[in-house]
């Protein structure tokens, strides 16, 4: 394993089986940490923790929904039975519908939020809950975007979801801090993954595409691994005097 700056630290990622949640899986891994992966996708999941332990890596998996209580509660205690605490969470899961509020319907709303807003809330809760019974405080990454910050056209109830992302962060970090418990988030542009690969094969997803790049001042897109590095730094101690922040990850999108 290349660096050592998750070294002793036992990490949970959630949505790990693809995108940003892989790529943050694989530099954590080569920084040392012993890792809880979990996703609904139980087979992307076991690709990636053969590929890891192969490497040398600590890895376990959960396969679960984050939405769900029990599964939340799985992934968090996963660590704490498996490495005896939880250090980081890394609150990734989630789904990406693009639709205008025309398109969404009421149970779209219902899934989104419930995902990415509930999933969040509840590995955040957990975790937290953990981490004060440790009393040795922790990290938190929430998976926030640029559509968590500022509007963007077709994305009615992702948009909204993205900025529940950016309101716990805040609120976490303010109830937590004294207790040592960090907790930031990071706001990526539009980034490579399976999701906006799948975008091309949409309709209208194409254009979408095309526009999107052009928004972003670098002229292209970003890679989950670019996400990754910022994940990393939020997580470690090198972020040690960091909470609250949301950091964008976006070539330039959000300082237009
Ligand atoms: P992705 O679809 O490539 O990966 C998401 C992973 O989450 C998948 O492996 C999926 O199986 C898993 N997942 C979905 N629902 C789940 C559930 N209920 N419980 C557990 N796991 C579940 O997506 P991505 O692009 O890597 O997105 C990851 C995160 O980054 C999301 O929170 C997304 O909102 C955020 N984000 C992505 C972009 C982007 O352009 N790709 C931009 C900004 C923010």
């Amino acid at each position: 394993m290349a660096g050592g700056r998750m070294r002793g630290k036992a990490a949970v990622v959630t949505g790990a089986a693809s995108g940003i949640g892989r790529a943050t899986a694989r530099l954590f891994a080569a920084e040392g940490a012993e890792l809880v992966l979990t996703d609904v996708d139980g087979d992307g999941l076991e690709a990636l923790r053969e590929e890891l332990a192969g490497k040398g890596a600590e890895v376990r998996t959960v396969v679960g929904d984050v939405s769900v209580p029990e599964d939340a509660r799985e992934m968090i205690t996963a660590a704490v039975e498996g490495f005896g605490r939880i250090d980081t969470l890394v609150a990734n899961a989630g789904i990406i519908p693009l639709r205008t509020v025309l398109e969404t319907t009421p149970e779209d709303w219902d899934r989104v939020m419930s995902i990415d807003g509930r999933g969040m809330f509840l590995t955040c809760k957990y975790a937290i809950e953990e981490m004060l019974r440790a009393d040795g405080g922790g990290s938190i990454v929430c998976l926030s975007s640029i559509s968590g910050v500022a509007g963007q056209p077709a994305q009615a109830a992702y948009g909204p979801a993205k900025f529940v992302a950016t309101g716990l962060t805040k609120h976490l970090a303010v109830e937590w801090a004294a207790k040592g418990i960090r907790i930031n988030a990071v706001a990526p542009g539009t980034i490579r993954t399976e999701r906006v690969r799948q975008l091309v094969r949409e309709e209208g997803g194409p254009e979408y595409l095309e526009t999107m790049e052009k928004l972003h001042p670098m002229g292209r897109i970003g890679e989950p691994e670019e996400v990754a590095a910022a994940i990393l730094f939020l997580a470690s101690d090198e972020a040690s005097f960091i909470t609250g922040a949301v950091l964008p990850v976006d070539g330039g999108y959000l300082a237009r």
